[in-house]
């Protein structure tokens, strides 16, 4: 082996190549099946896992899908972990993360992680080698939060934060998986200076961490778009968004009526399919949209966009932004009326 193979092997190994089955060369999160023995090799961690946040794009089409009948929808998480080593979702492609304490750590393993810590992952369960033990007997299949029990696989390059001991591990969880949306609104907002932003799902896990992060990172007039008037009148009481409309963000006319003047950046928070053309809609001119729902469709964006003659940049929210984790939790603990909107929903 030349230093070179050498060295391409170890970097591959970091990012989990050497755990993917099929299709061989591609990395874990685009693999159909991943090896999820837990026994581990010098550079990973293995973690003894307790509970699942399955994405909320990925429940929804679960739950749809089996007409909310809840042992369907264990019987269909419980089969796509078996087959594929990982709990991908076919249909929407997205994951989740989980929470567990670590039970062994490779001699080489660069993550700084302990036996006995509780972490959560913050890399996708759509990458993740995982194995459930105990055939989710303890979860009804009505909700995201899924107790578990069985192992899960970190690689060198994988990130996980230890759990802090100021939440329920719940809201960590549920404030952590959606993390990089806070993080990717602060972000667009400084750099562009903007004042205006428009938040489709506004009433969300992560559409109020994202109204809350702009306001932070400086944006004056928020709007935050929900589905109903049931959320408008919580999303109201939060005092997140200096304006809150109602409309189907699925009807691109209905949003841009309900926006009215465009926002120079719209962040995408619904957790369902066909919200890009009221996203674009939603867009000044020069503005920025940041797709963080994973029933995002890039056709229907790209080409939306270019149908309408949008001059507008679209990102995909990338998950990961340093420092996303902190600031999540940080923006959780500091505004009420972000806990006003999470809670709920997590002890649901
Ligand atoms: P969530 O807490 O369920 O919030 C979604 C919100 O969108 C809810 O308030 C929901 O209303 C609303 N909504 C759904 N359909 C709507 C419609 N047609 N019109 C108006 N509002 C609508 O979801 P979340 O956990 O924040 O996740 C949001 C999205 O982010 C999901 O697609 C998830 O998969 C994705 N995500 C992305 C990443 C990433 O790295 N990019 C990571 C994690 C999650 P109801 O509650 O009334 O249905």
């Amino acid at each position: 082996m030349t230093a070179e193979t050498a060295e391409m092997s170890a970097a591959a190994r970091a990012l989990g190549g050497h755990r993917v089955l099929d299709p061989p060369g591609v990395l874990p999160q685009a693999a159909r099946r991943l090896d999820a023995t837990p026994a581990i090799g010098p550079d990973e961690v293995r973690l003894s896992v307790q509970r699942l946040n399955l994405d909320a794009a990925s429940f929804r089409q679960l739950s749809e899908s089996c007409g909310g009948d809840g042992d369907a929808v264990r019987a269909a998480v419980l089969g796509i972990v078996a087959e594929r080593g990982k709990m991908q979702n076919p249909v929407t492609g997205s994951g989740g993360m989980l929470i567990g304490v670590v039970d062994a750590v490779g001699p080489r393993s660069p993550l700084g992680l302990a036996v006995g810590q509780r972490v959560a992952t913050l890399v996708s369960l759509t990458l993740t080698p995982l194995a459930i033990t105990d055939g989710l007997a303890r979860w009804e299949g009505r909700s995201e939060q899924v107790p578990a029990e069985g192992t899960a696989v970190l690689f060198a390059r994988s990130i996980a934060a230890v759990l802090p001991d100021d939440l329920p591990d719940a809201v960590s969880l549920a404030v952590l998986d959606v993390c990089g949306a806070p993080a990717a609104t602060a972000r667009v907002v400084r750099r562009a200076a903007a004042h205006s932003v428009v938040v489709l799902g506004a009433a969300g896990k992560s559409g109020c961490l994202s109204l809350a992060a702009a306001r932070a990172a400086g944006a004056t007039e928020l709007t935050g778009l929900v589905r109903d008037r049931r959320e408008a009148a919580a999303l109201s009481a939060a005092g997140l968004a200096d304006r809150v409309v109602a409309a189907d963000a699925t009807d691109p006319l209905a949003v841009a009526a309900a926006v009215g003047t465009p926002a120079e950046v719209t962040v995408v928070c619904v957790d369902a399919p066909g919200a890009e053309h009221g996203a674009v809609l939603a867009t000044a001119d020069g503005g920025t949209v940041v797709f963080f729902s994973m029933a995002t469709s890039f056709a229907q964006a790209a080409l939306g966009a270019e149908g309408m003659a949008a001059d507008v940049t679209m990102l995909i929210g990338n998950g990961y932004t340093p420092g996303h984790a902190a600031l999540a939790l940080d923006l959780y603990r500091s505004i009420p009326g972000v806990r006003s909107l999470i809670d709920p929903r997590v002890h649901a």
